[in-house]
């Protein structure tokens, strides 16, 4: 008897739940029935880069908001980066902290990246033992005075005990500029932060990777020229993955001009050829995983004249999944980018598949929906997005984690915060 029968999704049309997981992809008699004709069912979306910024800056974001706007996109599994939580995840009492914050609040799984920072080197072995999933280094500012960025010293020692314990080191590849500032508008920001400083970080990085064995994975990838070098590396043998976001597949720097500080990110949005080229590097499997980099702040701190000192994030867990399947990726493409792949590399046990055994961690999508992002619509704490009058096809209809209803005909349900700590298995 499954506790759940889902009937009528495209391509599975019949999904058995029992105890939280697939039982069965046929038929048979269950205590429930949702009827899901017309709907695509995808697995929940693993998104392994999100700020969820609590304990510490929950005024930002924080697990319970954070949470119910990663299910409203039919997101089942978050990856909570080390910052902007303070303190930063970079010692097992944080960990525990943050753990005990998630526990009491997400509606979704999760799982912690530790932080890569000089002077905790030493604490990487305990955050192994707690259950972290890598570690993640700067190699420009964070933004974030007690997440210093790594210089090429720390983040080659991190590698080498990184492999040694079996972890991937995520790096944000860009490299500080020190060009004179020449304004303080979009455009000056931009060039501020061209594709070349981003290429020449993850050169180096990938060059450390090869040296140390360590399993890289490059975060927020924004340039073909990036996705390239990855590739190449690839090739000679380098255990490296790459990500990109959603806002670098439908967004452009145009449209950071035009929508100024939602848009605001790091790196920052390129122009429309690279757009394009990045969807070509998609297509060709240059792409591992597709994330959010979920990462909100106060609206206060999205105001401003000058461009530089605006808060640079984009808060886009609650849209990655319609935005990717309205541009046109298909669904089994998307499934293994935002899932599959992830919860693979990531070793995180149950995520990211549709087969028997797996959590029942599914996204029921209308693909013929017409809908448009309104400000009521947004779940994260402060309802700011680059997204908003944005008109999508793919709407979210319902999300399953472990089997549970947390939204159902597009709302949320009054489900209780049952989300679980993941360990790499
Ligand atoms: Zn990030």
């Amino acid at each position: 008897m499954f506790d759940l029968l889902i009937r009528g999704a495209h391509p599975w049309p019949e999904i058995g739940i029992a105890e939280g997981r697939i039982v069965s992809l046929e038929a048979g008699p269950a205590r429930a029935e949702l009827d899901a004709g017309g709907l695509r069912v995808l697995p929940g979306v693993v998104d392994a880069h999100v700020h969820f910024n609590e304990p510490g800056r929950t005024d930002w974001e924080g697990w319970a908001t954070g949470s119910r706007a990663a299910v409203a996109g039919g997101v089942t599994t978050v990856c909570d980066m080390p910052l902007n939580s303070t303190p930063p995840l970079v010692t097992t009492a944080a960990f525990d902290a943050k753990r005990a914050a998630a526990e009491a609040q997400s509606l979704c799984d999760f799982a912690f990246w530790g932080g890569l920072v000089p002077g905790h080197l030493d604490d990487l072995e305990a955050l192994a033992e707690r259950g972290v999933i890598g570690f993640k280094a700067f190699l420009s500012g964070s933004g974030i005075d007690d997440f210093p960025k790594a210089d090429l010293a720390t983040l080659k020692a991190g590698m080498k005990s990184s492999a040694a314990l079996g972890l991937p080191v995520s790096v944000h590849a860009e490299f500080d500029q020190n060009l004179p500032r020449t304004g303080a508008g979009v455009r000056d920001f931009l060039a501020s932060r061209p594709v070349a400083s981003e290429v020449a970080a993850i050169a180096a990085a990938l060059e450390l990777a090869g040296e140390t064995g360590c399993a890289l994975h490059v975060v927020h990838v924004s340039s073909v020229e990036g996705l390239e070098r990855i590739a190449e590396a690839r090739q000679r043998g380098v255990d490296v993955s790459a990500e990109t976001c959603p806002h670098y597949l439908v967004l452009t720097a145009e449209d950071m001009e035009r929508l100024g500080a939602p848009a605001k990110c790091a790196p920052p949005l390129r122009d429309e050829a690279n757009r394009l080229g990045l969807w070509q590097a998609l297509r060709a499997g240059w792409v591992d995983t597709i994330g959010s980099d979920h990462s909100p702040s106060p609206p206060e701190m999205k105001q401003g004249d000058d461009f530089f000192q605006v808060w640079g994030g984009i808060a886009g867990v609650q849209h990655l999944l319609p935005l990717l399947l309205d541009a046109g990726l298909e669904a089994e493409t998307c499934a293994a980018l935002t899932a599959a792949n992830p919860a693979r590399r990531f070793r995180l046990p149950g995520k990211g598949r549709i087969e028997i055994g797996s959590d029942a961690d599914l996204a029921l999508v209308d693909p013929a929906a017409s809908w448009t992002i309104t400000r009521d619509s947004l779940l994260a704490r402060h309802p700011v997005s680059p997204y908003l009058d944005r008109r999508l096809r793919a709407q979210v209809r319902h999300t399953l984690v472990r089997g549970e209803r947390v939204v159902s005909d597009g709302a949320l349900t009054p489900a209780k915060p049952q989300g679980a700590l993941l360990r790499p298995w």
